[in-house]
């Protein structure tokens, strides 16, 4: 097969082979004797030497069958038996010997110079570091890969990877508090039932669904129920394990795993830790790069050559969608994103009543107030503190799992959590949801800016707070000034928010901040949109993408202007500041009143900020179309 013949393995062995064959060969060659300076010289002495070859650091020679006589007792037993009628080659360390020469030529001994280097040494000083390197691999194998040596035989072999799952027995059922990708899935169960009919309709079925998520937030878990509810196989695979250290595994792994698919069709293919395998070209990781560009080549080949049609839908998990590689989300790739957030109070008391549904509590164990201690948990966080709770129950041989059982569960997850950064106090949840509240209530109120659909206190990706969601009311390509300035007020309106209800900012702002100057740098250096600087470009736009500022241009300007620019950075960021501050202390009110909601209910929904903000002033912002969006 075109894998395994790729496969170093073989290679290896092929060199350890050869290398074990050399030992023997050179061993049964051995008939060369090592003698000592002395019993050379007294072999010659007898006149028992036929002829030597000199060599810088060597003597090589031949001495006649019945030389073995003359020499020690040790000498003579290392010899072989019955080689007393054979020459006898002879091997000895030259030393300084300006007689040697004479010697030979009275014994009338043939002599020649050497080279030292043999074809033998030659070979030997190949071989020895091929096998220090071979064994070095080996051991760097069992270290890295955490895996045996065994393991490496394995190697290729796909299919001893792919866990496919049939008949899992997972149902949305026991998929809670994420309704909103479960809607979306439901379409890709839709048509993996019953593809004929989608075929007859020409209807456009993703190939590649992307589902993007904190750890332990029920990824797998959502991918597992759409194919237990369509009732098709599961071929499970880490995007971890596609990337070997060699190069071209990885890639004849993806080949075996479509291959595999399409004779299962309709199934689903779901790649966990996407990330690992998709990192964007010229990110370093430890993996060569080779290896893993030719991986993830041969995914997006096997991802365009292939037809929906055949009834197989990749799925793919990641918890840093930013440092993918954007070839992966190209139209036909990965094109469906499903994003997935940690659930909110009230999904966090559904995940606990689906996995405390197996056991027996005791009266006592309230789950809303078990979801109101756990702000920040995922899904598999709350499974784990049930189990938890049932274990220390179960401990303690008791009857039913009680609330002080619930108690120690949390506060050992919670010691856990923390250190991991997933988990708020309560001084921080009074921060974020102020801080959102901010966000949101800028965003309404300022008159270009993207409508507000959500906001929430629990935190969606890896390091942010909450987040405040706006869709977008169009598609923008061209932003006028105006628009700019909201859009900035915007995101200062956090801090600002902060600065208001505590006098004083935290760091939970600093991504804010971030944007905010990158974005007042673009509009002077690049928009032209500065009254002191003019409509000049300064800065070059070079190469955006998800990797944005390593690609920054190079300066072109004077320091001069480099001092301009940052004073009117300061300028206006100061006057974005101050714009915000008297709108949100106009709107104190609403400020409060939706922070209040967002420590109560953690996520507030765009119908509910719009009560907000009627029932305290009246004082939405009149765009068009505002009307029909309060009303729904
Ligand atoms: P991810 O793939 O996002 O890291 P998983 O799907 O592996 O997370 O979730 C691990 C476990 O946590 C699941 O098997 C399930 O028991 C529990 N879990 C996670 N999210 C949910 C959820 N939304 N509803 C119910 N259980 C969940
Ligand atoms: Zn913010």
């Amino acid at each position: 097969m075109a894998a395994d013949s790729r496969s170093p393995v073989r290679y290896i062995v092929a060199a350890v082979l050869f290398a074990i064959a050399m030992q023997v060969w050179i061993a049964q060659a051995g008939a060369v004797v090592e003698l000592d300076y002395s019993d050379f010289k007294q072999l010659i002495r007898t006149g028992n030497v036929v002829d030597v070859q000199v060599a810088l650091h060597t003597i090589r020679g031949t001495a006649k069958p019945a030389a073995a006589v003359q020499l020690p007792e040790p000498v003579r037993k290392r010899l072989a038996d019955g080689r007393a009628d054979q020459p006898l080659k002879f091997q000895t360390v030259r030393i300084e010997d300006p007689l040697l020469m004479q010697e030979l030529e009275s014994a009338k001994v043939h002599y020649s110079g050497a080279v030292e280097a043999t074809w033998l040494s030659m070979l030997l000083s190949w071989i020895a570091p091929a096998v220090v390197f071979v064994g070095v691999w080996f051991f760097a194998m069992g270290r890295l890969g955490n895996k045996g040596a065994g393991d490496l035989i394995g190697v290729g072999k796909s299919k001893a990877k792919v866990v496919v799952q049939k008949n899992l027995g997972i149902k949305f059922a026991d998929v809670e508090g994420i309704d909103d990708a479960k809607a979306e899935v439901m379409e890709i169960v839709d048509f993996l039932r019953t593809p004929e009919r989608y075929r007859k309709l020409g209807g456009h079925i993703p190939k590649g669904v992307l589902i993007v998520g904190a750890p332990g937030t029920g990824k797998t878990l959502l991918a597992k129920a759409v194919a237990g509810e369509a009732g098709v196989p599961f071929l499970l695979i880490s995007g971890s394990e596609f990337v070997e250290m060699f190069v071209g595994v990885g890639a004849a792994r993806v080949r075996d795993l479509f291959r595999q698919a399409e004779s299962l069709a309709p199934c689903i293919i779901f790649i966990d830790e996407l990330d690992a395998l998709g990192r964007a070209r010229g990110v370093n990781g430890f993996t060569s790069h080779e290896e893993r560009e030719q991986t993830l080549n041969q995914l997006l080949v096997e991802m365009d050559g292939f037809d929906t049609n055949k009834g197989v839908i990749i799925m793919a998990a990641t918890n840093r969608p930013e440092i993918l590689d954007p070839a992966l989300l190209r139209p036909g790739r990965f094109d469906r994103h499903i994003a997935i957030d940690r659930p909110d109070i009230r999904g966090r008391e559904r995940i606990l009543r689906l996995h405390a549904s197996k056991l027996v509590l005791d009266a006592d164990v309230d789950l809303a107030a078990v979801a109101a201690k756990t702000p920040g948990f995922a899904g598999a966080d709350l499974a784990n503190i049930v189990n938890e709770a049932a274990l220390h129950a179960a401990r303690e041989n008791k009857p039913a799992v009680a609330k002080v059982d619930f108690d120690a569960a949390i506060d050992r997850a919670v010691v856990g959590l923390e250190k991991k950064n997933r988990v708020m106090n309560s001084k921080e949840k009074q921060t974020v949801a102020y801080h959102e509240a901010g966000h949101s209530i800028i965003a309404e109120l300022r008159t270009t800016t993207d409508r507000v659909s959500r906001v929430s206190i629990i935190p969606r990706g890896i390091g942010a707070l909450g987040f405040t969601q706006q869709l977008p009311t169009e598609d923008r390509y061209l932003m006028k000034q105006s628009e700019l300035l909201d859009r900035l007020d915007v995101l200062l309106g956090g801090r600002v928010a902060e600065q208001i209800a505590f006098g004083e900012i935290s760091t939970g702002a600093q991504d804010d901040l971030q944007r905010a100057t990158d974005l007042v740098r673009h509009m002077i250096t690049r928009y032209g949109m500065s009254d002191t600087l003019g409509p000049a470009v300064i800065e070059a736009q070079i190469g955006s993408n998800y990797l944005g500022d390593a690609y920054r241009g190079s300066r072109e300007f004077s320091n001069e202007t480099a001092r301009a620019i940052d004073a009117e950075l300061q300028h206006v960021l100061k006057a974005a500041e101050a714009r915000v501050h008297d709108t949100l202390v106009a709107h104190r009110q609403e400020l409060e009143a939706l922070a209040q909601l967002l420590l109560r209910d953690e996520t507030v929904e765009r119908g509910t900020l719009l009560k907000i903000l009627t029932a305290n002033s009246g004082a939405t912002r009149s765009a068009p179309g505002q009307s029909a969006a309060a009303a729904a």
